[in-house]
C-alpha cells in the first residue's frame, strides 16, 4: 500500500479524501494549517500534521518519505469570499509551488492538483443557458480575477514540472462541490450549503423568507462529494495528462436550487433578491465529453439526492449548536 500526503486535509474535500484513502488501506499523512480542533473531520489512523504549506520547509516536512501527494490546500470559499479576498486567494500559489518543488526533490511518484471551473474564460459564461465549458475554453485566458488566475497559473506549473522534470502531475477542474462536513456559515460557504442554512434558519425562527444573491436566474452545476472523491482518484491513477473537468452536467438556476431545498424542507419561503451581493458569472456548466471518453464515467449523483443528505447534515449541526448555545441563534445573518 502507498504512503499518501493529503494537503488541505482539515477542509471539506480533503477530509473526505483522507477517510477514503485510509479505508482502502493506504498510509495517509493529513496536513492543514488549521489547528486540529478546527478540522472538519479527523480520520482514525492518519498522521495529522498542522503546517503552513505556504512555507517551503514545511512542504519538505510534509512530503518527505511519502509516495504521492494530493494538493487540496487553498485559501478559498464561495463567491462572497473570493470576490473580496483576491490577494489571499492568489497567495495559495505558494502552497502549490512549494509542494511541487518538494515533490520533485523528494522523488514523489504522483501529484494531484485541485483546480477549478473558475479558470474558464469569463466571456464564455455570460449566458444563463451555458452549453457546458469544454476544457479548451480556459484559453484564451480570462479567468476569474484572483482565485481563477492562481488556479490557471498553478495548473500550468504542474504541466511544466511534468514536461521539464518528469514529475507525474494530474489536474482536475472541480465544478462546485457540496455535501456533508463542508462549510455552511462564516462567509466561505457556497450556494448549496448557504441555501440549506438559510432555509433551516427560516424554519427555526419562523421567519419564512430567504435572501438570494443576484436575481436567482444565474446557473451552475453542483457535484456531490462522493462523485468528487471517486473522480479525484480515477484521474490520479489514470494516464490522462491534460486538465479535466470534474463536475456534474445537471445545470440549475439558483432559483431552482431554492425550489429543491424548499421541497426537502417541506415549506415555501418568501424570496428577496439582493442585486448588490456577489453573483459570479451568469451561467456555468461542466461539459463532460472528455471525462466520459477517458474514464467511461462522469459524476451522476442527482442534485435532489445529494441536497437531501447535505440538508439533513446541516440541520443536525445547527440543532446541536443551537442546543449548545442555549437558544442563541448565530445563523441569522
Ligand atoms: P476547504 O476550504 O474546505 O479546504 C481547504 C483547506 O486548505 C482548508 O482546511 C484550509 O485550512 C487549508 N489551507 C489553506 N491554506 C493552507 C496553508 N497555507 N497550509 C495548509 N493548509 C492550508 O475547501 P475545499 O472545498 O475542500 O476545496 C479543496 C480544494 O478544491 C481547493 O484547492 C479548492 O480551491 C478546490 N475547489 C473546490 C471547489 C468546491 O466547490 N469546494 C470547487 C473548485 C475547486
Amino acid at each position: 500500500m502507498k504512503k499518501i500526503v493529503v494537503a488541505g486535509a482539515g477542509g471539506f474535500i480533503g477530509g473526505h479524501l483522507v477517510k477514503e484513502l485510509i479505508r482502502k488501506g493506504n498510509t495517509v499523512r493529513a496536513v492543514d494549517i488549521k489547528p486540529l480542533n478546527e478540522w472538519y473531520q479527523i480520520a482514525e489512523g492518519a498522521d495529522n500534521l498542522v503546517l503552513d504549506l505556504r512555507l517551503r520547509e514545511n512542504c519538505f516536512k510534509a512530503v518527505n518519505g511519502y509516495n504521492e501527494v494530493f494538493n487540496l490546500a487553498a485559501d478559498m470559499g464561495g463567491m462572497g469570499f473570493i470576490e473580496n479576498n483576491k490577494a489571499a486567494c492568489m497567495i495559495s500559489v505558494l502552497i502549490n509551488t512549494h509542494l511541487l518543488i518538494a515533490a520533485k526533490e523528494c522523488g514523489i511518484d504522483r501529484f494531484f492538483y485541485a483546480s477549478s471551473a473558475c479558470v474558464y474564460n469569463g466571456d464564455k459564461q455570460t449566458d444563463t443557458n451555458n452549453p457546458g465549458l469544454k476544457e479548451s475554453d480556459a484559453y484564451p485566458a480570462l479567468a476569474e480575477d484572483g482565485y481563477g488566475w492562481e488556479k490557471l497559473f498553478s495548473e500550468r506549473m504542474c504541466r511544466h514540472f511534468r514536461e521539464d522534470f518528469g514529475l507525474t502531475t494530474k489536474i482536475a477542474r472541480f465544478h462546485n462541490v457540496y455535501g456533508p462536513h463542508g462549510t455552511y456559515d462564516g462567509g466561505r460557504e457556497k450556494a448549496p450549503a448557504a441555501i440549506c442554512r438559510k432555509a433551516i434558519d427560516a424554519q427555526m425562527t419562523g421567519r419564512k423568507e430567504i435572501v438570494i444573491w443576484g436575481d436567482g436566474h444565474q446557473t451552475r452545476s453542483f457535484m456531490y462529494i462522493d462523485d468528487c472523491i471517486k473522480g479525484i482518484q480515477a484521474i490520479m491513477y489514470s494516464d490522462i495528462i491534460e486538465p479535466l473537468n470534474l463536475g456534474s452536467s445537471e445545470m440549475v438556476s439558483i432559483n431552482q436550487l431554492v425550489d429543491i431545498v424548499e421541497g426537502i424542507a417541506g415549506f415555501k419561503m418568501e424570496r428577496k433578491y439582493d442585486a448588490d451581493a456577489p453573483k459570479g458569472v451568469r451561467g456555468r456548466n461542466s461539459e463532460n465529453t472528455l471525462i466520459r471518453k477517458y474514464l467511461g464515467w462522469e459524476p451522476s449523483i442527482p442534485l435532489k439526492e445529494g441536497m437531501k443528505k447535505t440538508y439533513d447534515w446541516i440541520k443536525e449541526e445547527m440543532s446541536n449548536q443551537k442546543r449548545e448555545k442555549k437558544g442563541v441563534n448565530r445563523f441569522n445573518k
